[in-house]
């Protein structure tokens, strides 16, 4: 779903202004967001999920403002020209926290949600994520393949697995349809989801890819080591390979530390306890 749908928590709502370079009053500059119109209504404006608010109140322009981290998404969410803030900074929350409402405080001509998207301290468009929602993979009605599964495969039901998968993670557009045939259009998907996530992209649906299509977590895109935040892709992984039982909280502590170290000697790593590409490599690739 777009952010959007899960921030007004209905769809009624549209685009205004996209992503990228425009040119307003005859001035060109690059626009680090999207602009959503409310039909001049102050909706509320939810969280996404689990996070943090890392800055609120009102800017130079009393623009009134939340800056939001969600740490499974990796991603810093902007919420700008609101008519209310209705969170403080340091506040933890979760997807039933209202954020605040909808408004045109600012620099704004009209009511309406200014979003911004960091992830890494790099905008990106909003509006091109597709958002998942946590839990949406245990809602798969089909069972988890037993064997690596290819072209033509006879299993119809982890065929329906993996087509439910891959449209769950949006390796597919338009969406697959789920017929339980795996044909050209499966395995170019399947191929098109392994390689941007780094992987072999061999069209082969074996354990490894079966994890990536379920883990619900963003791969970290820079070393972790003792003390980090941001951890959960690395807990999944290793309670998935190595049921390392770990609490997957996403904090790098003495546990963890021991489980990457247990798995980098395994992998015939350096055991030094940090995740770096290497050990991401390991733990994604085998
Ligand atoms: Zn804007």
């Amino acid at each position: 779903m777009k952010l959007a749908d899960r921030i007004f928590r209905r769809t009624d709502w549209y685009l205004t202004s996209a992503f990228g370079w425009r040119t307003l009053g005859g001035v060109t500059q690059y626009h680090q967001g999207a602009d959503y119109g409310t039909n001049k209504q102050n909706w509320a404006q939810y969280a996404l999920e689990s996070g943090k608010v890392t800055s609120a109140g009102k800017d130079g322009l009393a623009g009134i403002y939340a800056w939001v981290d969600y740490p499974r998404l990796g991603y810093s969410l902007l919420y700008y020209h609101l008519s209310q803030v209705r969170v403080y900074t340091g506040q933890t929350v979760t997807e039933s926290t209202i954020i605040g409402n909808t408004g045109m405080t600012g620099n704004a001509t009209g009511i309406h949600l200014h979003l911004g998207v960091r992830r890494n301290g790099v905008y990106i468009d909003p509006h091109a994520i597709d958002y998942q929602p946590m839990g949406v993979s245990a809602a798969c009605p089909y069972p988890e393949p037993t064997t690596t599964i290819g072209r033509d495969s006879k299993f119809a039901d982890s065929v329906k697995w993996v087509q439910w998968h891959l449209n769950n993670k949006g390796a597919a557009s338009p969406k697959l349809v789920v017929d339980g045939g795996f044909g050209p259009i499966t395995e170019a998907a399947v191929k098109t989801f392994q390689k941007a996530r780094g992987m072999v992209a061999d069209g082969y649906v074996g354990p490894l890819t079966r994890a990536a299509l379920m883990c619900p977590y963003q791969e970290p895109t820079k070393t972790l080591g003792r003390g980090s935040s941001g951890a959960h892709w690395i807990h999944w992984y290793l309670n998935r390979r190595d049921n390392a039982g770990l609490v997957v909280d996403g904090f790098y502590g003495p546990l963890t530390e021991a489980a990457v170290k247990a798995f980098q000697k395994k992998s015939g790593l350096v055991a030094d306890g940090w995740t770096g590409p290497l050990t991401r490599g390991k733990l994604k690739n085998g």
